[in-house]
């Protein structure tokens, strides 16, 4: 009989992180491991890089074995979306699934009590998951919490907005999001045009996608456009001012993701 393996997936981002510093205790013989895109933000590696030392323990890479562009190259330039999730399944899964062979394994994921979510997750006979925040009632609150108090805090990139761990270019994103993308790094801003202009050579047939879904990020960037992001997104935050949560009231977090939102990515995005 194979001793049990018991792992967490951290993505980069606050609940993941939170659970890692939940069950550090909990579990001593945790496995840490992060999937890296090769196409994630400084600031995630920089997160994941004090994590580990609050862990005292290191975190894995289950590097895929081959890229984003790779991948890309495969599925014929056409870039991911909620629809074609291809790059969950290649960089994510598959490498995770990998990592553990054949081994029982309980998989550790960072689902508040408070999320609806469902998504992506290993379906291997071998795999166990379980949700500690789940089982154990945490919500959002609990999560920042338990960040502060460990001195972890949130990711760096939380503090210009983005609210999402995961690929620079990730099509989950908001469109503020967007905005504040090009308005932080606009080399990354326009790496990822240049992912949406490229597939239009690929696809000449027009069953083109944009990142954004609705518009090209040519067409978010003009300064029109973007002025208009940011009033209707300041108009949604005044919205949220006037009933704030206590959380907000607490630590003046002002990009809170929304409890109970059901899209993201479970491996990609927790
Ligand atoms: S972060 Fe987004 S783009 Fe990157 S692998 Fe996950 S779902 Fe795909």
């Amino acid at each position: 009989m194979k001793e049990t393996r018991h792992i967490l997936s951290l993505s980069g981002g606050k609940d993941s992180a939170a659970l890692a510093i939940y069950m550090r205790d909990r579990v001593p013989e945790m496995e840490y491991i992060f999937h890296d895109t090769f196409k994630e933000l400084d600031e995630t590696y920089e997160y994941l890089d004090r994590l580990e030392a609050i862990l005292g323990k290191p975190i894995l890479k289950s590097n895929p074995d081959r890229g984003f562009d790779h991948w890309l190259k495969v599925y014929r330039g056409m870039i991911p979306s909620n629809m074609r999730r291809w790059c969950t399944k290649n960089l994510k899964l598959k490498p995770f699934e990998k990592w553990i062979g054949d081994d029982p394994v309980v998989n550790y994921i960072g689902l508040r009590a408070d999320e609806s979510r469902s998504g992506y997750i290993s379906a291997k006979p071998n795999i166990t998951t379980v949700y500690p925040f789940r089982e154990d009632g945490l919500v959002y609150e609990d999560v920042i919490r338990i960040l502060e108090e460990s001195g972890l805090g949130l990711p760096k990139y939380t503090d210009w907005g983005r609210t999402r761990s995961g690929c620079f270019f990730c099509f989950y994103q908001q469109k503020i999001e967007w905005v504040r993308l090009k308005q932080t790094y606009p080399d990354l801003f326009e790496q990822a045009k240049a992912y949406e202009f490229d597939q239009l050579k690929y696809n000449k047939d027009g069953n083109a996608f944009y990142w954004c879904g609705d518009e090209t990020l040519e067409e978010l960037e003009q300064p029109e456009r973007m002025a208009e992001i940011e009033r209707q997104w300041e108009e949604k935050k005044a919205k949220k001012r006037k009933s704030p949560k206590l959380v907000q009231i607490l630590t003046d977090v002002e990009f809170e993701d929304d409890p109970g939102r059901e899209d993201g990515c479970l491996i990609c995005q927790l």
